[in-house]
């Protein structure tokens, strides 16, 4: 760890079984960095209270999205992977920051408005302080790096505004201002071919489907409106299928699929059953690794108790500092 370059934080919701759209847009991307950084990967079980009306799923939510994450890549020796809520120092900083935060900034974040648009019957506390806990999570851990995808980047920006903030007020810089690292992830958009891949408009394909499973999937996928028969040339640069192709056929493959496609040589079935082949053939190796893993129920969450162990000697050390910095008695 002592030779990497920094400390990455990065936390997601526990919504469950990953799809492709998680896999491409952030999962890949978490295990890559392992080489190069020193990685806190946090399931955020508290920012999921925000909106979630099924506190029930959040357990099983929790260990189902441990799990991708693990048979995807994430080498738990190596990186701390943990929840949330198992260390609760978060919750003290959190109310801490809050009083370095002007709320008036808080209630204009586009964020904001678009999750009070979208849960108009519970517009909570929590919800407005979502951004506050956000920065309290990457402060915690003094993360000098946080991936993010545009849509967060002016919640990052926020995260640096209290960072600075509470050292300018305190006098100490004790806490970490983190820099960006702006993924620039493809929007995956899911079988209705028009929206982003997402579990709440089931579009979605699951990294964990077998491999009928995803064929079937697949099939299902919207492709070019205009190719009505399968005599009609295909446009690949609006469809789809096509986009797939370019994450998960070798590239050689790619054009003669283009080509074909235009020239009406290859229809969307035959299509599809190649896009299906190459998805399964690139989550082989994660499909045997998930369900060994996952032959172990106990496996998941030692790996997470082990997590929120060492993620606690890290955030204790930041609020000891923090403290002090306060002149808290
Ligand atoms: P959260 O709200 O905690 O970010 P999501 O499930 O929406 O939870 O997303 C988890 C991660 O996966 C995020 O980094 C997000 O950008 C990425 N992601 C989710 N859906 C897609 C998608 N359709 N295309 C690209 N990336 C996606």
């Amino acid at each position: 760890m002592a030779n990497k370059k920094g400390r990455v934080f990065s936390g997601a919701r526990p919504t469950g079984r990953q799809h492709l759209g998680n896999y491409l847009g952030a999962i890949r991307n978490y295990v890559a960095l392992q080489a190069e950084y020193d990685c806190v990967y946090c399931i955020v079980d508290l920012h999921a209270l925000t909106t979630l009306e099924d506190f029930h799923l959040l357990r099983g939510n929790t260990a189902e999205m441990a799990l991708d994450w693990l048979a995807a890549g994430i080498r738990p020796e190596e990186s701390i992977l943990f929840v949330q809520s198992h260390v609760p120092q978060v919750t003290e900083l959190h109310t801490i920051l809050s009083m370095f935060t002007p709320l008036g900034k808080l209630t204009d974040l586009p964020t904001f408005k678009e999750k009070a648009r979208m849960h108009p019957h519970n517009i909570n506390y929590g919800l407005v302080g979502y951004p506050v806990l956000m920065a309290a999570d990457i402060a915690l851990y003094k993360a000098d790096i946080v991936p993010v995808g545009i849509d967060q980047e002016s919640h990052l920006e926020f995260t640096r505004e209290i960072v600075r903030s509470f050292n300018f007020k305190t006098g100490k810089q004790v806490l970490v201002e983190p820099q960006m690292k702006t993924t620039n992830y493809p929007k995956v958009i899911g079988t209705d071919g028009a929206q982003k891949m997402s579990k709440s408009l089931n579009n979605q394909i699951e990294l964990a489907l077998t491999e009928a499973e995803t064929a079937a999937r697949v099939m299902t996928m919207v492709t070019d409106p205009q190719r009505t028969h399968r005599t009609i040339p295909g446009r690949p640069e609006i469809c789809n299928v096509f986009t797939l192709h370019r994450s998960f056929t070798p590239e050689a493959d790619v054009e003669r699929i283009a080509a074909d496609c235009r020239s009406a040589k290859l229809g969307c079935v035959d299509d599809k059953k190649s896009l299906a082949a190459s998805i399964n053939r690139e989550l082989a190796e994660f499909r045997e690794k998930r369900a060994e893993l996952a032959k172990n129920p106990d496996y998941v969450w030692d790996v997470l108790a082990d997590g929120a162990k060492r993620a606690r000697v890290l955030a204790d050390q930041t609020m000891d500092e923090v403290r002090a910095a306060l002149g808290l008695p």
